[in-house]
C-alpha cells in the first residue's frame, strides 16, 4: 500500500466535491476528488508524475503517478466550449513533471467571464485503486497544502476485476459523434459510467485507435472530436444488450446539449432559433410553440396552478424525519406500482414505463442522501426532501438536452407525490369546464394520467419539448397539446376562447365566433370525411369515367402488410427491405430473409408483393459493411451499386426472394439504377441465382430515383417488366436539394414541374413498351398529386399505410379527362406551388 500526497494545484477555497454545480463531477462520475474556486491562475503539479493527458481544449490535464494512481485536473465549469481561448499549456505528453510544476496558465478574467464556474475540480480519475482518501477542507495554498492523502494498490489494475473479456466480440452501428465539443469529461464520464454497469470487456473505437470505454481518462485520450465517427466494441458477455443499452445515449450525446443536428448526409446543421421555447410570435393574439401532439383543440382556458405545500422548515430528531421520509417514499413506490399494474392492464405499455421510470427515480440513493444530509443538519423531511429534489431538478434541466429536461418534470412529479404523504394533502379536484384547453408551466405526468379526458380537449405548457413524458401522454389519449410555448400564456384569463393547433405548435387567444364554428366545423367534416374514406376503403380507385388505378403500400415490415390490407391496399408498391437490415450487428441470412418474404406474402393473400433490394449507402452505414467514408455520400456507393460490389449480400437476397416466390406474387426492384449497364448485370446475377435454385423467373423492375433514368426509360423499359418513381430521391437529385435539408424543405416539393416533366418522360417510356409505372414516393400519398399523377400516366400508386383510404378516395374524385388536362397545366407551371394552387382550383371549380 502507497499512501500519496496530492498538494492544491492553485490557491484559492476548497469545496466538497460534492457540491460541483454539475452532476458529473457531484455524482463523482468522473471519480473522487475536491473542487478549489481559483484565485491564482497558475496551475501546478499536484503529484510527480507523467502528463498522460491534455485535453484538446487545453482546459483538463492529467497525471499519472508511479503507482498508476490518476489526477486529472479540469479547470472551470463548461470550460470546453471556450475552445483552448484563454488557456495555455506549458508542458506536454508524456512529459514528466514534478509535484509543484506548472502545467497550464490561464486567463483568469477572461475564463471567469466566459464560462459557467471558474470551480477546478482535482479528481482521482482511477478512484477504484484508491483504498483510502483524507479530503482537506477550507483554504488551499498553491503546492503547500495537502489537498488529499491516498492509499493506493499499486499492483491492482485499474480494469474491473469482475471484468469478463473472453467470448465474441460485437460491434455496434457507426455514432457520428453528435456533441459539439467532442467527447469531453462530461460525456466521457457519461460514457464510463455506463460501460462499468457490464461485466464485458467495452471499448470505443475511432479508426485505428480504441479506448476503454470503462475510462474517461482513456476515453478523453481518444480525442473524439465532433462529427467524429466512432463504434462501440464490446466483448464477453451480454454484449447486445450493452451496446442496446450505450449506443442509444452515444447517439444522442450522453447528455450534452445536442443542438447542433447532423443531417443524413454528416453536414452539421445548427438549429438556429427553434428551440423550443424561442419561437415568438408577430400576432399579439397568436402564441408558438412546438408541436407536441397533433390536432386542433377548441375550447377554453383552464389555468393550473403550481401546487404549493406547507410544512416547517426544521424538525428537531433527525431519526425521526429520516424515517418519516423513508415511509413516505416506500409509499409513494406502493401508490406508483399500483397505477403501473392499472395501466399494464388496460394494456398502456406506453404510460405504464413513464410510472416504472418515476419508481427508480425514488430509488436513486443521490436525491436520498441529499436529503438525509439535509435531516442531518435539523431539516424537517418534508424541507430535505423539496430541496433535494428540486435541485437535482433544477441540475438536469441545466443541461439543457430535452430529454433530460422531461426527466426533471418527472422527478418534480415524483417530488410532489412524496410531498403530498408527508403533509397528508390530498390532490384537489378540479373543476374542469367542458372543452378545457389546459395551461400551465408543466403538467407531470401523474396529473396528466388522471384526468377526465373526455372533458379535456389539449394540453399548453410553457416548459417541456416533443418528446416530454406530457407529450407522449398526450399523443395516447389523442389529445392537442403544444409545449415549450411563449411564457405569456401563463398570463391567460381563465375561460378566455383558445384554438389551439397541435400540428402547428400554435395557441390563438380569443379567436371570433365565426372562426371558432369554422374550425370545429372545419374538424367535424375532416373526420367525417375521414371516417367516410374508411367505410369506402376496400372499393375499388376507379376515376369517374372508369380508369382503375391501383392503389398499393410502402412498408417496412410484415406488421404493415398486415395493417395494409385491413384499410384497402392492394399490394405492396414497396417493401423497404433494408429495415432488415438496420439496427442490427450482423446481416440477416437468407433464411431470416426469406422467412420475412414468406411472412409478407401470406399476409397479402394473393396480393403483389414489390421488395426493393438493399438500399443503404455512406449516409446509412451498416456496421457489418465496412465502408469508406464518402466525401458526398449521396452521389456514391448507394443502393444497386452496394449490391454490384458486394455480390455475396445480393445473391443471399435475391435467393431469399426467389425462394418465397411459391407462396405469391413476389416482384423484385433495384433502387437507385443510374446506367444501362447496372440493370443487366443485376438481373445476370438474379439469373444466375434463379438456375441454381431452378424456380420460375419473376418480374423485375426498378426504381427511378436519378434523372439519368427518367431520360433513358424507353431504354430501360426493354430491360424490366416495371417502374416505380422514387420521387424523394428524383426531387433532390434533379433540384439539387438535399431532400433532408431543414432550410430547403419548403422547395423540395415533388410537384415541382422539373420533377414532374421527368415523371411524364418516364411514364411514356415504360408506356412505349408496354410496361408499367407507379410511384412510390412521398407525393403519391399526397391527396394533391394524385391527379396530375395519374394525368400523366401513372399506373400505381404505392402510398404509407394509413393514406391508403383516402388516396383511393381522391382517386375517385376526379375524372381522366380533366386529370390529363390538368397534368398538361401543371407541367408548363413555374413551380411546385404554382402546381398546388392549380389542382385547388380545378377541384374546387
Ligand atoms: C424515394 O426515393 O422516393 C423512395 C421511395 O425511396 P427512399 O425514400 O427509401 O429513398
Ligand atoms: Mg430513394
Amino acid at each position: 500500500m502507497e499512501s500519496i500526497s496530492i498538494k492544491a494545484p492553485l490557491s484559492g477555497v476548497i469545496y466538497p466535491i460534492e457540491q460541483v454545480p454539475d452532476p458529473v463531477f457531484s455524482q463523482k462520475m468522473v471519480g473522487d476528488g475536491i473542487s478549489i474556486d481559483p484565485i491564482n491562475n497558475i496551475l501546478t503539479a499536484p503529484i510527480t508524475g507523467k502528463i498522460v493527458q491534455i485535453h484538446s481544449a487545453l482546459h483538463a490535464i492529467t497525471i499519472q503517478h508511479d503507482s498508476g494512481l490518476e489526477v486529472m485536473m479540469h479547470i472551470g465549469l463548461e470550460t470546453v466550449s471556450l475552445k483552448s481561448q484563454g488557456f495555455k499549456v506549458l508542458v506536454k505528453e508524456p512529459d514528466q513533471v514534478s509535484c509543484g510544476d506548472a502545467l497550464i496558465e490561464f486567463d483568469l478574467d477572461f475564463v471567469a467571464t466566459h464560462a459557467k464556474s471558474l470551480m477546478t475540480q482535482i479528481v482521482l480519475v482511477n478512484s477504484e485503486i484508491v483504498q483510502e482518501l483524507t479530503k482537506a477542507e477550507g483554504e488551499a495554498i498553491a503546492n503547500e497544502t495537502e489537498l488529499m492523502r491516498a492509499s493506493v494498490e499499486p499492483s491492482q489494475s485499474s480494469k474491473s476485476s469482475n471484468e469478463q473479456s473472453d467470448g465474441e466480440t460485437t460491434f455496434s452501428d457507426t455514432v457520428i459523434i453528435p456533441n459539439v465539443t467532442g467527447l469531453h469529461a462530461r460525456p466521457s464520464a457519461v460514457l464510463a459510467g455506463l460501460a462499468k454497469k457490464y461485466d464485458a470487456k467495452v471499448e470505443l473505437v475511432k479508426g485505428e485507435d480504441t479506448a476503454n470505454a470503462k475510462s474517461v481518462v482513456a476515453i478523453m485520450g481518444l480525442n473524439v472530436q465532433h462529427m467524429d465517427k466512432v463504434q462501440l466494441k464490446v466483448t464477453g458477455p451480454n454484449a447486445d444488450v450493452a451496446i442496446s443499452d450505450i449506443f442509444p445515449q452515444l447517439e444522442q450525446g450522453l447528455g450534452d446539449d445536442v443542438s447542433a443536428v447532423v443531417t443524413a448526409t454528416g453536414v452539421v446543421e445548427e438549429v438556429e432559433e427553434e428551440a423550443p421555447t424561442t419561437r415568438k410570435s408577430e400576432d399579439p393574439n397568436v402564441l408558438l410553440g412546438v408541436a407536441a401532439s397533433p390536432g386542433i383543440a377548441v375550447g377554453t382556458a383552464f389555468l393550473i396552478k403550481e401546487e404549493t405545500f406547507n410544512f416547517e422548515e426544521t424538525a428537531k430528531d433527525a431519526h425521526k424525519e429520516n424515517v418519516r421520509l423513508d415511509k413516505a417514499i416506500e409509499e409513494a413506490k406502493n401508490h406508483i406500482e399500483a397505477l403501473q399494474t392499472n395501466l399494464q392492464r388496460q394494456k398502456d405499455d406506453s404510460k405504464a414505463a413513464i410510472f416504472a421510470a418515476h419508481k427508480e427515480l425514488l430509488d436513486d440513493p443521490e436525491i436520498i442522501d441529499i436529503a438525509r444530509s439535509m435531516t442531518a443538519k435539523g431539516k424537517s423531511a418534508e424541507y430535505a426532501w423539496q430541496s433535494a429534489s428540486n435541485n437535482y431538478a433544477q441540475q438536469l434541466e441545466g443541461m439543457k438536452n430535452e430529454i433530460l429536461a422531461g426527466r426533471a418534470n418527472d422527478l418534480r412529479d415524483v417530488g410532489k407525490r412524496v410531498l403530498r404523504i408527508l403533509t397528508g394533502k390530498e390532490i384537489e379536484e378540479l373543476a374542469l369546464p367542458d372543452n378545457a384547453i389546459l395551461i400551465a408551466e408543466e403538467l407531470t405526468p401523474s396529473f396528466t394520467a388522471n384526468i377526465d379526458a373526455s372533458k379535456v380537449k389539449g394540453f399548453c405548457t410553457t416548459t417541456g419539448g416533443s418528446t416530454s413524458h406530457v407529450a407522449i401522454i398526450a399523443r395516447s389519449l389523442d389529445i392537442a397539446a403544444v409545449a415549450g410555448i411563449e411564457a405569456q400564456a401563463l398570463e391567460i384569463e381563465q375561460g378566455t376562447p383558445l384554438i389551439l393547433d397541435g400540428s402547428k405548435g400554435s395557441l390563438r387567444l380569443n379567436p371570433s365566433e365565426s372562426l371558432m364554428e369554422e374550425t370545429v366545423k372545419q374538424q367535424t367534416a375532416i373526420s367525417e370525411k375521414k371516417a367516410k374514406d374508411l367505410s369506402h376503403a376496400h372499393d375499388d380507385a376507379i376515376t369517374t369515367d372508369g380508369k382503375q388505378v391501383e392503389v398499393v403500400a410502402n412498408i417496412g415490415g410484415v406488421e404493415e402488410a398486415i395493417e395494409s390490407v385491413k384499410l384497402g391496399g392492394e399490394g405492396v408498391g414497396l417493401l423497404r427491405s433494408e429495415f432488415l437490415f438496420l439496427e442490427r450487428t450482423t446481416a440477416p441470412t437468407e433464411d431470416e430473409q426469406y422467412q420475412v418474404y414468406k411472412n409478407a406474402l401470406e399476409a397479402l393473400d394473393g396480393r403483389p408483393l414489390i421488395v426493393r433490394t438493399l438500399d443503404v449507402g455512406g449516409d446509412k452505414p451498416l456496421p457489418y459493411l465496412p465502408m469508406p467514408a464518402e466525401e458526398n455520400p449521396f452521389l456514391g456507393q448507394r443502393g444497386i451499386r452496394i449490391g454490384l460490389e458486394k455480390p455475396e449480400i445480393f445473391r443471399v437476397q435475391a435467393r431469399a426472394i426467389l425462394r418465397a416466390s411459391k407462396y405469391g406474387k413476389i416482384r423484385m426492384m433495384f433502387p437507385m439504377i443510374a446506367i444501362l449497364a447496372e440493370i443487366r448485370e443485376a438481373k445476370a446475377m438474379l439469373e444466375e441465382e434463379r438456375l441454381k435454385l431452378g424456380v420460375d423467373p419473376i418480374e423485375v423492375g426498378i426504381m427511378v430515383e436519378v434523372p439519368s433514368t427518367a431520360v433513358m426509360a424507353d431504354l430501360f423499359a426493354k430491360e424490366v417488366d416495371f417502374f416505380s418513381v422514387g420521387t424523394n430521391d428524383l426531387t433532390q437529385y434533379s433540384l439539387a436539394m438535399d431532400r433532408g435539408h431543414p432550410k430547403l424543405a419548403s422547395k423540395v416539393d415533388g410537384l415541382d414541374p422539373a420533377v414532374l416533366r421527368l415523371i411524364k418522360l418516364a411514364t411514356d417510356g415504360a408506356h412505349k413498351e408496354g410496361k408499367w409505372l407507379g410511384v412510390c414516393g412521398g407525393i403519391a400519398s399526397d391527396p394533391q398529386a394524385v391527379p396530375v399523377l395519374i394525368g400523366m400516366g401513372v399506373d400505381e400508386l404505392s402510398v404509407s399505410v394509413p393514406a391508403i383510404p383516402s388516396i383511393k378516395a381522391e382517386v375517385r374524385d376526379w375524372s381522366m379527362s380533366d386529370c390529363e388536362q390538368l397534368a398538361e397545366q401543371a407541367l408548363n407551371c413555374d413551380s411546385g406551388a404554382d402546381v398546388r394552387e392549380l389542382v385547388e382550383n380545378t377541384k374546387g371549380a
